[in-house]
């Protein structure tokens, strides 16, 4: 909706971006609101239940009076709960004063560049990339500095000569999505071990977006976070949302140096004073108590990814690389479009939507692609989508591409 013309709405307004993909669901909802049948490959929600345990934990803290605030950086036992999971998984030696629970991760970036970065100073993105970073770096007066994604071999990769070349004396900050949506580009050993020898080198704060660090069907996540020097320097942005199935719940964490957690506290303190109460309990339980709902979550996502997968190469002009983490694929379908006589993404995502029924992203909604670029890509969710659905949406695809 825009703004009404003699409404005085602040200038900086004007500099705040999107979540693309949201206008994909609306869309998809118009397009189903007319009795076309939808298949939901847009959007990274997840159609599977929290699992009992942790839905359990939080009707007993809300029969218990826990329904007062909390202090602002969360309660002790969830920051302690946090912390050893950080350890155990990234050995790392945080306690919970190196724990600032949030209302989900996403608030984790906006609170990163508002402690960290001055206007005008340069800022390293992964584009394409999760949307919001670009979005909060211009509205806090950022500058963003894009770096890219690579294929190398038969997986995605930082394109990181990129990144160590876009560095200028004004580069503060760098952030990562090591695990990353949307291609699934994961950092191996030696390039992790690069980048934090260019954040140390210049001297970099770093944001380590690991969403999705358990989402990982296959071999162990690793974080930047475990080498030398980076621990001092980083903050860690953790969710529930994706591991328990809880996106809509709204919890995470920012994880990182105590001088650091106090800005992020009194940040709290303005902002949404602290987050759900009862909500806080069930993070606790979904750290600390029965794995097997999270388990069966990965388990389900994982049989997705492998029908998605094989299904998109079979289409014709497609390819697509079969990611080890996230839940998203990122075909590449330069030939599939050229094919059909398109150039234009929004038109080719329209066109198979009224054709198909199949709502999904592109490229395009994951960062401004650079001129450079020549390859197209889509960008599929399978969280969201059940695997019959997965089957028969997919098949249709593949007879529109073909046809
Ligand atoms: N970071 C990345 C890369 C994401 O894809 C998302 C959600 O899609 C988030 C952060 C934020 O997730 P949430 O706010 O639900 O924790």
């Amino acid at each position: 909706m825009s703004p009404k013309k003699d409404f005085p709405v602040a200038k900086r307004i004007a500099n705040l971006g999107s979540e693309t993909a949201f206008v994909m669901a609306a869309q998809a909802a118009a397009h189903a609101a007319k009795g076309n049948k939808v298949y939901p490959f847009h959007l990274g929600d997840i159609n599977l239940k929290t699992p009992e345990n942790i839905i359990e934990a939080t009707h007993h803290a809300l029969q218990a009076g826990h329904t007062g605030y909390t202090p602002n950086t969360g309660i002790p036992a969830l920051r302690e709960a946090l912390a050893k999971e950080m350890n155990q998984t990234r050995g790392t030696a945080y306690s919970a004063e190196n724990v600032a629970v949030q209302p989900g991760g996403k608030p984790v970036i906006g609170k990163f560049l508002l402690a960290l970065m001055n206007p005008g100073d340069e800022v390293l993105y992964p584009n394409p990339g999760f949307p919001i970073y670009e979005s909060q770096i211009t509205f806090h007066n950022g500058i963003p500095v894009p770096y890219g994604v690579q294929v190398s071999g038969n997986r995605f990769t930082f394109n990181i000569d990129q990144l160590e070349q876009a560095i200028t004396p004004k580069t503060r900050l760098l952030i990562v999505n090591d695990l990353h949506n949307p291609t699934g580009a994961e950092c191996s050993p030696e390039e992790r071990q690069r980048i934090a020898e260019l954040a140390i080198r210049h001297n970099l704060l770093v944001l380590l977006d690991e969403a999705y660090f358990d989402i990982r069907y296959d071999g162990t996540s690793a974080s930047l976070v475990s080498e030398a020097g980076m621990a001092e320097r980083s903050v860690i942005l953790y969710t529930f949302s994706k591991r328990f199935a809880m996106t809509g719940w709204r919890l995470g964490a920012a994880i990182g140096p105590k001088h650091i957690i106090n800005i992020f506290a009194t940040l709290n303190v303005n902002d949404e004073s602290c987050t759900s109460h009862c909500t806080q309990y069930a993070g606790l339980e979904a750290l600390t108590g029965d794995q097997q709902g999270a388990q069966d979550i990965l388990a389900c996502l994982e049989k997705r990814r492998n029908l998605a997968t094989e299904l998109l190469n079979t289409m014709e002009g497609v390819h697509c690389v079969r990611p080890n983490t996230t839940f998203y694929l990122y075909p590449e379908v330069t030939e599939a479009m050229a094919n059909k006589g398109y150039t234009d993404y929004g038109e080719f995502l329209a066109a198979i939507l009224q054709q198909t029924g199949v709502s999904m992203c592109a490229r395009s909604h994951f960062g401004t692609p650079a001129p450079t670029e020549q390859r197209k890509y889509l960008r599929l969710a399978y969280s969201g989508i059940d695997i019959e659905m997965i089957e028969e949406g997919l098949e249709k695809l593949k007879i529109f591409l073909g046809s």
